[in-house]
This record gives C-alpha cells, structure tokens and sequence, in this order.
C-alpha cells in the first residue's frame, strides 16, 4: 500500500519541490492538503487531483483525525509556526513530516518530540541532504576513515539574494528567518554527518544584522579530539561546500546541497559519483517505508533538535563573545 501524504503549507517549497517530488515517489501518494490560504486550493487540487473530502483549512484540520486516506502530515511552513502544527498534526494521529529547521526552539523540538511519542506516530525532519547518495558516500569515508583520523573541517551554505522584506517571513527573526535557521542548518547538519561527531563547544560567532535578521553568520565549532570547524552561512553571499581534512587527505562535497545534485570528490583525484536529483523523493520514499515497515526513520525529532540546541549555542555566542559549551 502507499502511505497517503497530506501537505500543510501550500507554499514555495510545497509547491515547487515537494509536490513535485511526490508524484515520483513508490511508497507515497499525495492526497490531500491542509492551507490558511483556501484561494491556492481550485489550482492545487486540479493539478494534483485531490478529493474534496481531503482538504482542509488551519481551522478545520483536527477534523483528519477520522480521514483514514491521510497517514501523514508534512508541514512546510514558516519555522516559528512548525511547533503548533506538529503538535496538532500529531493529536490527530497522523505521523509527521516536519521541514527544517526542526522549531526556533529546543524546548518547542521537545514538545514535539513528546506529542509524537505520546501519540505513537513517527516524526521526520526534512533534511533531504541525508537521503543523498553522495553525501551518504561521504559519510561512509569518515565512518572508515579512509583518509585517517579527521584533522578539520569547513562547511558553507550561501545563497546571494536580496535582502528578505521585512514584512515577509523570511525577513522577521522571530519567525525563523535569517541565515543561520535557513542554510545555517545545513552547515551545521553538515558538520555533524560530514564528521560523525557531536561539537563540544562554539568556539566563536558573528552574526552580521543590518536589520532584524542575520543576512551572514560565521562560527567556529570544537568537536572532540581538538577538531576545529569553520561554518559560515549567508542569504547575500553565495558558497556552498563541505570539506573534510584529514591526516591522509581530504574529501569533500562542492557544491554540498543544490536540488539538482551534490558532487563528491576527494583529495586523490576521486569522483564519489554522478550528482543524484530528487533528493526530497528519495526522503519520502524513505520515511513512507519507515512508517510501513514500522522502521525508525533516518532524521528523527531527536536529530532536528541537536541542529536547534547548536544554532542557540552559536547565536548566544555572537552575543557574548564567548565560548559556549553545548549540552545535549
Ligand atoms: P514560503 O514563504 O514560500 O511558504 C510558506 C507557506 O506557509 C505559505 O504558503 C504561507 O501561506 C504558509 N503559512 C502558514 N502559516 C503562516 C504564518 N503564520 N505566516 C506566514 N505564512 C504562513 O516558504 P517556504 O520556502 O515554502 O518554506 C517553508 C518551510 O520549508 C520553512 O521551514 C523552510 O525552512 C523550509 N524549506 C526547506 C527547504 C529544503 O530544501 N528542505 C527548502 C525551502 C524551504
């Protein structure tokens, strides 16, 4: 059987890569959609071909619980608003999809984490990257060190557009916008699965706001074994790499998380493999088998929030200009 997705969230991303994706998908269908924005529904439900009986409005969605076509909900909304809509999502029985950054906050990713146990339905963060097969291949390089014990690490995730409005999410702090939630995550997801390791401590950040949301961030990480990385993330500078150093070599991901693919290649000369599109078909995919096979899912709440607790480390230490050790 295929798991039946309903997406909540009818915006750019749903619409552009998500929905998309969804039609490429084994173990998935989408069939029905949950919208603050019932004006988008005539144009989505054509297109998709989505029953009346599985649309719903932010003000109607418990009504899902009792809808046994829908298994999931995938919320891609602005971040600040992913907490309620998970909670609600999973009150309604439905497992959860949830994009990233997982929530502003860890004790929001906490809650989340607790309504989805509580009613026994699995939650996957949308970190695409995870699913790609040459970051996989990368990943592998570390778990065997292929080129020796890691020596340093560099991860870069820079997108040059304009400055985000501040009447528009993206340009409002409060609602998750800024560099370091938006392409920040990646950096720091990157860090973590490009070493293998969990960071100790933020060694130093700056944070560049010429208005209410970071447009650069730079931060430096201490990970175990005195392994020093260099993350810097921006929405007006354009960079996009992982770099694993090690004592033999290195190995890295240029560019490290285009939707069109990620290429690999190492310090020998390697090529890890031809760049892979669809990552976010090859995520569902996954996630939908988890949920059939009753499987643990790659990118659980537990993951999103370890990436929450970091960014919190490194925004306190741009404010400080201090060392801030990083519990989890
Ligand atoms: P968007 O602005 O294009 O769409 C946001 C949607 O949420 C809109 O349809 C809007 O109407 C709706 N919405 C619901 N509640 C809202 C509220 N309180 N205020 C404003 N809008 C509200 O944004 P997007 O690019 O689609 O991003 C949505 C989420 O997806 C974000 O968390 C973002 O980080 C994530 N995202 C992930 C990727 C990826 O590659 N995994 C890429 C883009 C965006």
């Amino acid at each position: 059987r295929k798991i039946g997705v309903a997406i909540l969230g009818l915006g750019g991303y749903a619409k552009g890569q998500i929905a998309p994706a969804l039609q490429l998908t084994e173990h998935c269908e989408l069939r029905g959609l949950i919208t603050g924005s019932p004006e988008k529904l005539p144009e989505w439900q054509a297109k998709y071909a989505i029953k009346d009986e599985n649309v719903y409005t932010y003000d109607t969605m418990e009504d899902i619980a009792s809808n046994s076509a829908i298994d999931v909900i995938y919320v891609i909304t602005p971040t600040a608003t992913h907490r309620d809509f998970v909670i609600r999502a999973a009150n309604a029985g439905k497992h959860v999809w949830c994009e990233k950054p997982m929530a502003m906050r860890p004790e929001d990713c906490q809650q989340m984490i607790t309504a989805c146990q509580q009613n026994g339905v699995k939650l996957s963060i949308g970190y695409r990257m995870l699913h790609e097969p040459n970051t996989q291949k990368l990943i592998e390089l570390t778990r065997t060190q292929a080129y020796g014990p890691i020596t340093g690490a560099t991860s870069l995730a820079g997108y040059a557009g304009s400055l985000p409005a501040l009447d528009y999410w993206r340009g409002q702090r409060a609602m998750g916008g800024g560099a370091l939630y938006d392409m920040g995550v990646y950096t720091i997801n990157g860090l973590r699965y490009g070493t293998q390791l969990m960071p100790l401590a933020v060694v130093s950040a700056t944070q560049e706001r010429p208005e209410d949301v970071d447009v650069t961030t730079t931060y430096q990480l201490e990970f175990p074994n005195g392994i020093l990385a260099n993350g810097k993330t921006s929405v007006v500078e354009s960079y996009n790499k992982l770099r694993i150093e090690a004592t033999n070599g290195w190995y890295e991901l240029d560019p490290m998380q285009p939707y069109e693919g990620v290429q690999g290649s190492t310090s020998d000369g390697k090529i890890l493999g031809p760049p892979v599109p669809n990552q976010q078909s090859l995520q569902m995919d996954a996630d939908a088998l988890a949920i059939l096979n009753n499987q643990p899912v790659r990118a659980p709440g537990e993951e999103g929030l370890k990436d929450i607790l970091i960014i919190r480390a490194i925004i306190e230490s741009a404010e400080t200009g201090k060392r801030v050790p990083i519990v989890f």
